[in-house]
């Protein structure tokens, strides 16, 4: 179903395109010359995500809410649409549920017919408050199904369950990541998320919010090595279905990651301690022992590198009025 005009490009289909992480892999796919076909609400993303892709001749912006049915022809699904930070997932949490669970049923029923291999970002979220660490897939979870995170981590584990069903019972090729933390230009500068929070303190001179003792720990991936993950994934043979763990063992606390903050931006900020968010997990870390063997893929930036990009993009947001 390529383009009559380029049989080498695929028709790719982006969900939550417009967001961060879609945003950056609109990117990659125009490149390298993929139709890409990109699907927002704007609940949380922003056209200006995409605004530098809008003149490309293989790139399509549509706003479409994925809890509705969406007809396209495609080749392959990527389907992102979701609010990720805790802020913005519990802001509407019944809306958070059904685009985790009716949009994984619209988008596999539209792969199921069109036959287009589809991928599913979910989230390192599905093993809850981990008893068992680093996680590997096999882990099965401890999740609070009735808590305010639920939402996300209960609505990202059923639509898991919905590609896995659909793949059994109709033969779809599905890819399903789970992604860790991951961070990077585009970012949304008041999602609440702790590397965007420390950063925007720190540039603004505010005091650096740690929740708890900060003694908590999370791995922090570069989204451009996250990415390079999605694409290898969605390249990888039929069998490959995954669960497959997506981000960087680099495991840091808190507090080291405002320690890092403080440090590159220069900032005279201090650290304020506030009270631990109900069900925040104390500890994750991705084992990514089959990322590495199954995709030959590992992540290669380290935190601080990532994190100079990530404050250069905060400062111009900051020049520029948009935070
Ligand atoms: P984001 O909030 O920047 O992007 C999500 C996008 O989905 C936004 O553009 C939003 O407007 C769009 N969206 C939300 N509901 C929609 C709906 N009903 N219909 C159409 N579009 C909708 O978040 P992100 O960090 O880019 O995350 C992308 C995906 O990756 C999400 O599915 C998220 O759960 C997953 N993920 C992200 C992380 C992370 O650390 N960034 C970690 C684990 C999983
Ligand atoms: N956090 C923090 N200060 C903030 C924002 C978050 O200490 O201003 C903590 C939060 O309690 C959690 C960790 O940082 O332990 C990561 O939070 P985030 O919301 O980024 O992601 P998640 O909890 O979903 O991994």
């Amino acid at each position: 179903m390529s383009s009559i005009l380029n049989p080498i490009a695929k028709r790719v289909l982006v969900t939550g395109g417009a967001g961060f992480l879609g945003s950056h892999l609109c990117d990659r796919l125009t490149d390298a010359g993929h139709e890409v076909i990109c699907v927002d609400n704007y609940f949380t993303g922003r056209r200006g995500n995409v605004a530098h892709l809008m003149d490309k001749p293989n790139f399509e912006l549509i706003r479409h809410d994925v809890t509705f049915p969406l007809y396209v022809e495609v080749d392959e699904i990527y389907n992102l649409a979701c609010p990720a930070s805790p802020v913005h997932y519990q802001h509407d949490p019944v809306q958070t549920t059904k685009t985790s669970v009716h949009g994984a049923i619209n988008m596999l029923g539209l792969a199921k017919r069109t036959g287009a291999r589809i991928f599913q970002a979910s989230t390192s979220e599905v093993y809850g408050d981990p008893v068992v660490h680093p996680q590997t897939e096999s882990y099965w979870g401890n999740v609070n199904p009735i808590g305010p995170r639920s939402c996300y981590d209960e609505g990202k584990r059923c639509a898991e369950t919905l590609f896995f069903d659909y793949h059994r019972q109709h033969g779809v090729d599905i890819k399903v990541a789970r992604i860790f933390n991951t961070y990077g230009p585009r970012m949304h500068p008041q999602d609440g998320r702790v590397v965007s929070n420390f950063i925007m303190q720190a540039l603004k001179g505010e005091d650096i919010t740690i929740f708890g003792d900060g003694l908590q720990t999370r791995s922090f991936c570069y989204a451009d090595d996250l990415v390079a993950g999605f694409l290898a994934l969605m390249a990888s043979g039929p069998e490959t279905t995954g669960p497959v763990n997506l981000g960087n063992p680099g495991e840091f606390s808190m507090i080291e990651l405002a320690e890092a903050v403080i440090d590159l931006t220069g900032s005279k900020s201090t650290m304020t301690h506030k009270p631990l968010p109900a069900d925040d997990p104390k500890q994750r870390r991705p084992d990514i022992s089959f990322a590495k063997s199954a995709l030959k893929w590992e992540p290669k930036i380290a935190l601080r590198d990532g994190l100079k990009p990530t404050i250069a993009y905060f400062e111009m947001l900051l020049r520029h009025d948009f935070a």
